[in-house]
């Protein structure tokens, strides 16, 4: 038998080489959706006072349905699959869903409350073939508007720090409902001594939409941000976010509808799980025209959106429409002290391989040899 730890590093090899593959894909065609957010069970085991994407009756969506709506996918060229809730583990067959989402070719993401992590689970999720787990933590010790707290869930932390061969990132939140702002430091203090990653959200309101932070939840929310320093990592250098937690609006595209999409539990796809409704076509009629015109269509909710999957999804189409423009807003070229600042090697390495504007006849021998490594026409 071959030891986790060696198994993980083989895995964690393998799901950069697919990530690098994903985003190649998104930099060279506009004609797919990169993320789509499937929902196999509505029901949820807990009730976050702030959370309207649950209720306590739903059944689960068949197996049979769901691997059906997770072929279609695959057929509209989709490259990430997150399966939320509700509470997905709920699913009697989640391992099926997602080991049919590996089969596509296609990285397998789950959003949970953590709530019903074993050690036996997280194995069957490594067998399933999952690549990322999230989980949001709300607070330290349970209150009346969350029961997602450090308290409850530090077992399972440790659980998936020892067993998991997928990578696992725990989110910490601050926002207009939750009570201690000093709380996401503490979670993510905690998740960074269990070597798991850790990011900072910020809750939106029922409609997707932001209420203004306080100086002090900004200062909570860069500290966080200070305390793991991966190789490269976009939450880290989110544009979007540096507004919004200034109160201030972005001017962008969404694309919700086209390079994202938001499958509810009857299989109707809608622009996220706040605008439902817009377009709410089944799934299964889908067509391609429907992702260019819904791409398109202008999204009025976009100025103060925080659904930072939508945003990051966003990032890499500017990226191919205007890549000068888009790597700037990313990575600014002086930092607030005025100093010069560098592009990190991973976004040097895929600007030259990928980018239009880095298309000169050198560069294009080794483009064409990276699309043949990652598989792509
Ligand atoms: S655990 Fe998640 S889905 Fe369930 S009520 Fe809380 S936020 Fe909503
Ligand atoms: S801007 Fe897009 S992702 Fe954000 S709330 Fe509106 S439709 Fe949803």
């Amino acid at each position: 038998m071959i030891p986790v730890s060696l198994r993980r590093v083989a895995k964690r090899w393998h799901r950069v080489y697919r990530e690098t593959r994903m985003v190649a894909m998104a930099l060279k065609s506009p004609r797919h959706p990169v993320l789509a957010h499937i929902i196999p069970v509505r029901r949820c085991n807990l009730s976050c006072a702030y959370c309207n994407e649950f209720d306590s009756i739903s059944k689960p969506v068949t197996t049979s349905e769901m691997l059906n709506r997770i072929d279609k996918l695959a057929t509209l060229g989709t490259t990430v699959i997150t399966l939320s809730g509700g509470e997905p583990l709920l699913h009697p067959e989640l391992d099926e869903i997602v080991r049919r989402i590996r089969r596509h070719g296609i990285l397998a993401e789950v959003l949970t409350n953590g709530y019903l992590l074993t050690p036996d689970r997280i194995k069957r999720l490594n067998r399933a073939g999952l690549d990322h787990l999230q989980i949001s933590i709300d607070n330290v010790l349970p209150d009346d508007v969350s029961k997602k707290s450090l308290k409850v869930l530090d077992q399972k932390l440790r659980w998936l720090s020892e067993f998991a061969e997928f990578q696992v990132n725990i989110n910490s939140v601050v926002g207009a409902s939750i009570a201690s702002p000093q709380d996401a430091l503490t979670i993510a203090r905690r998740t960074v001594e269990l070597g798991l990653s850790s990011t900072v959200g910020i809750i939106h309101d029922h409609s997707g939409q932001l209420q203004p932070l306080s100086d002090e939840q900004q200062k909570i929310i860069a500290e966080i941000q200070s305390l793991s320093k991966p190789l490269f990592s976009i939450a880290r250098h989110n544009p979007f976010q540096k507004n919004l937690i200034q109160g201030l609006p972005n001017a962008w595209h969404c694309r919700a509808g086209g390079r994202y999409l938001y499958i509810c539990e009857d299989g109707l796809v809608h622009y996220c799980s706040q605008q439902r409704g817009h377009p709410g076509i089944p799934l299964v009629q889908y067509t391609r025209e429907d992702l260019e015109r819904e791409s398109n269509a202008p999204k009025p909710c976009a100025p103060y959106c925080t659904i930072s999957c939508v945003h990051r999804v966003s990032l890499l189409d500017s990226l191919r429409e205007n890549p000068r423009h888009a790597l700037e807003q990313l990575f600014p070229p002086r930092d607030e002290d005025g100093h010069l600042t560098r592009l990190p090697a991973p976004v040097r390495v895929l600007s030259a391989l990928f980018l239009p504007s880095h298309a000169g006849s050198g560069r294009r021998f080794f483009r064409n040899a990276a699309m043949r490594i990652l598989g792509i026409n």
